[in-house]
């Protein structure tokens, strides 16, 4: 039987998504092929209604259907306190959990050398930006105790550093090395929010009158 070409098309068009090779490409066809047309007809629909009205938020990259997202349209929320995660996943986490009234930051990833992700391919910039602007107090590092994380709160600080004048904290309590943010309990991560430890520059005067 030869193969028609709209399941090429299809093949061609899931392997676009991240993760997806020809293997995973195929059951998806299948699924659709097996599966009722409204099924298919909703997920196009789906797509479509995604693709055309969800935006990255202008300020934070959180998904956003007007400029800003909901959590920096909110008037309730404290923009001067901004806690910098790696993506949504640890965004949905930390309001699921609950108690932070400040707003995020996502990177979009972290630092890794090894595959090639340097501090250019993440929102980096766009968080000096908004410090420099003026109106951000305090910044929690909420990213993950990996090296990953490590290299990436080392280019935060590196960016930080000299220019406006913020306080710079990190999750502490009960965060497991290793392992990832989202994949915390609520109240873990609730606990390590309110434990936030400071973090100091290397030539932040503080740092010596402690030493
Ligand atoms: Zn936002």
């Amino acid at each position: 039987m030869k193969e028609s070409d709209p399941v090429k098309s299809l093949i061609r068009a899931f392997k676009t998504l991240p993760q997806v090779g020809d293997k995973t490409a195929l059951k998806y066809v299948q699924a659709v092929v097996r599966g009722k047309q409204n099924e298919a007809r909703h997920l196009a629909k789906a797509l479509l209604d995604v693709a055309s009205s969800v935006h990255e938020c202008v300020l934070c990259g959180n998904f956003a259907t007007e400029e800003l997202c909901e959590v920096c349209a909110d008037p309730k929320r404290d923009k001067s306190v901004v806690c910098v995660v790696e993506g949504l996943e640890d965004l949905l986490a930390l309001e699921t959990a609950g108690g932070f009234q400040g707003v995020y930051h996502l990177l979009g990833g972290l630092v890794n050398p090894i595959r090639g992700v340097g501090p250019k391919e993440l929102r980096l910039q766009p968080l000096g930006e908004r410090v420099a602007r003026g109106a951000v107090n305090e910044i929690i590092l909420a990213l993950p105790p990996t090296t990953e994380g490590e290299f990436t709160v080392h280019y935060v600080m590196e960016m930080l550093q000299g220019g406006a004048s913020v306080t710079l904290s990190r999750m502490a309590m009960g965060v497991p090395y290793g392992s990832q943010i989202s994949f915390l309990d609520a109240k873990t991560l609730k606990a390590a929010l309110e434990h936030r430890i400071d973090v100091f520059f290397p030539t932040d005067p503080a740092l010596n009158a402690r030493g």
